[in-house]
This record gives structure tokens, sequence and C-alpha cells, in this order.
């Protein structure tokens, strides 16, 4: 077989916009194609085009959205098994991220065992929609306000996801989002920040031009600033027209096109392992609410290895979502020492992440199933 864990799905229409804006256009920074990418991400969440502020990365979108809301030197509470970006976004900051548990089931974060690492310092909560699943998102608002805490979504795997019907960054905080190549809608690179909180929303504009005032309004009129202040740090940190092109025609596949099918696989997944001795699945909210952008099964009684292994040697690529981050060498000198964190441990021992992009074709996902089958009874 050769299948690919993950991919972008980019064709014509992608290289025509792109082809439009080199042609036709003729600026490839940030201008009026990346308003216009705003407004259309606003349109498709429901909130104003001012709440989001398109950045280069997932990571920039993070590490902007902490600088805004959360004061140097504060504490945040973050699940440790997550991409290292939203370690090194608080980091980044000048803030300490604080490695929380998960709960077993949904691989989110554990309030109570978040409740138990919650000191005067701690300013803010981190929770990641892992696997797109925005488990238990009213209590963890429930909890920040309990608290004190602002809260910073790491919704990079759930863009198109919704929570009890209402999408996920159409309400809260502040949300951030990835559209790097391999999520559910891609920009080549890029992400956004969308905020309820004006003051966060104008800090995060100025901040990814610099810190430049009011630049942003410049720069989708044509102009630039020539007389301007700034009064914090600052970055480069902008979208460019040329990948607010691609973001636009991915937005206007994503519900016609990428969403059902990745729901699509995610239901045929579900339904083949559902039984499957030796295989554990995740809990999720809702399905229908979940556009899926991996696909991470539980492999227990220490098969993992030996199942990877066994698939790759199939052709079937396997992902590892994530190796926790309390485990490397930059943050654990950095982390207060806090509890244990077994449950993201045991965790790391059992998650294998099958492959799930919108390329992939059912007999694929069936084959896919089948191996896993065959190797959980041969290893
Ligand atoms: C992809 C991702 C990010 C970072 O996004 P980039 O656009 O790759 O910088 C952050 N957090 C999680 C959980 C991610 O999967």
């Amino acid at each position: 077989m050769n299948i690919r864990l993950s991919r972008s799905v980019v064709g014509e229409a992608e290289a025509a916009a792109v082809s439009k804006i080199i042609i036709e256009e003729g600026y490839l920074g940030m201008g009026a194609e990346v308003q216009r990418f705003e407004a259309d991400i606003a349109a498709y969440l429901g909130v104003q085009p001012a709440q989001v502020i398109s950045v280069n990365t997932g990571t920039a979108a993070l590490h902007l959205a902490v600088q805004a809301a959360v004061p140097k030197g504060s504490e945040v509470l973050v699940p440790s098994l997550t991409f290292v970006a939203s370690f090194q976004a608080i980091a980044a900051a000048g803030c300490v991220p604080v490695p929380c548990d998960v709960c077993q089931s949904t691989a989110t974060i554990d309030l109570e065992d978040a409740a138990r690492r919650i000191s005067p310092r701690t300013k803010a909560i981190m929770p990641v929609h892992y696997a797109s699943n925005p488990w238990q998102l009213e209590a963890v608002y429930a909890f920040a306000k309990q608290h004190g805490l602002r809260v910073i979504e790491d919704a990079a795997h759930a863009f198109g996801c919704s929570h009890k019907g209402r999408k996920i960054g159409s309400m809260g905080d502040i949300v951030c989002f990835s559209f790097d190549g391999i999520k559910n809608i891609t920009s080549g690179e890029g992400g956004c920040i969308v905020s309820f909180d004006p003051e966060v929303t104008r800090l995060c504009s100025d901040a990814r031009l610099l810190s430049v005032e009011n630049d942003t309004e410049k720069r989708y009129t044509g102009g630039r600033s020539w007389d301007f202040d700034v009064h914090c740090q600052g970055y480069r940190y902008h979208m460019s027209n040329i990948m607010a092109a691609i973001g636009r025609v991915q937005l206007a596949r994503l519900d016609g096109e990428f969403a059902p099918a990745r729901r699509r696989l995610l239901a045929q997944y579900r339904a083949e392992l559902a039984n499957v001795p030796g295989v554990a699945l995740l809990q999720l909210d809702a399905a229908d609410d979940i556009v899926p952008h991996i696909y991470p099964v539980r492999v227990l009684h220490g098969r993992k290895d030996a199942v990877k292994a066994a698939l790759a040697a199939q052709g079937i690529p396997t992902g590892v979502h994530y190796k926790p981050n309390h485990l490397l060498t930059y943050f654990k000198d950095m982390l207060p020492k806090g509890a244990p964190l077994p449950v993201t441990e045991q965790l790391y021992g059992e998650l294998v992440t099958l492959p799930l992009h919108p390329a992939i074709s059912e007999e694929e996902v069936s084959s896919i199933c089948a191996a896993l089958r065959k190797a959980l009874e041969s290893v």
C-alpha cells in the first residue's frame, strides 16, 4: 500500500487563485487578499471581521494570544499531550507552561488535575482540542471563571468543528487556529486568532506587524505607516496575499468537500474498530460536530511499537500525537516541579495515529483496519 498519514489536498483552484495574485493583483505581501480571507473566516464563524487576526502559523497565533492576554512571568495550564507548538508559544511570550494530565478517555485536559496545579501565578488555561474534540468546553470555561483565568483555546485541530451546535471560534475568550499544510484547511502555512476581547484583537493585530500601531488598516488600503509609534514587542507574523489566496479556496471547499470526507472516514474507522480486542477508541463529543484532523487510537497491553512496526511493514504509516512536552529537555528544567502525569505517559505508550485526510478512500481505510486487526493477532 502507498498511503500517506496526512497531506494537503490542493489543486487547480488553489493554483489559479495564487496565479491571480501574481498576475493580476501584483502585490504578494499582506494586502487586500488577506483582508478578504479574514472576512471569509469571520463570515464562516459568524463573528465580525475585526475579531479575526490572520498570522503566518498557528504557533504565531498562540504566541501573540498569550502575549496579549497574559502578563509575562505568569503560569499557563496546558495539557502535556500536545504539539510542542503550544509549549513553545507560551514560553516565547515569557510565561511558564504548566503541564497538566489528560483524561484517559479523551486525551483532553483533566480539570481536576489542572486544579491541583494552580498557583498564585496561574493566569490562563490553554485547552487543546485533541483530535478535533472540544470535549467539555463549557467545563473549561466554568473552571476558568471560577479561578479567574483567561482561556486561550489551541483549536489547531478544530477548524470547522462545533460544540453543542456552536462553531469553535464563534464563542469564548481567545481561539487559535492553524492552517498549516495538513490541517482541516491550509493556507500553505498560516493560522489565525479569533478573540472576543477588543483589546486582545488590537494587540495581536499590531504585534503581527512589529507592533507598529494600526499598520493593518494601512496595508489593507495599499498604504504604509511612516510616522508611527511602538509600545510593545512585535514580530513579523503577518499572512501574505499568496497564503490568503490559497486559504480562501480551501475555506470554500471545507463544508462541501473536506469536512464530509473527513467525517465519513472517522465514522468508518469507528465502526470497523469498535469491537477489536486490544484497541480502545477515544470518546468523542457528538461525532457529527467533529471534523477530524487526525485519527489516534489506543493500542493496549504494551503492543503499540509492535503494531506500528507491523503496519509500517505493509506500507501503512502511523503517527505519534504526541510525545509529552514534560519529557522534552528544554521544558524539563523550566517547569515547576509538579505531580507526575501518569495518564499522559500511559497514553503516550498507547496512542497510534492512523492515516486520515480527504484523499484516502474507503477501501484504503478498510485495508488499514484489516491490517491493524491482523497485526494485533500476530504481535
Ligand atoms: C498544528 C498545531 C499547532 C501549530 O500550528 P502551526 O500552524 O503548525 O504552527 C499548535 N497546536 C497543535 C495542537 C497543532 O496540532
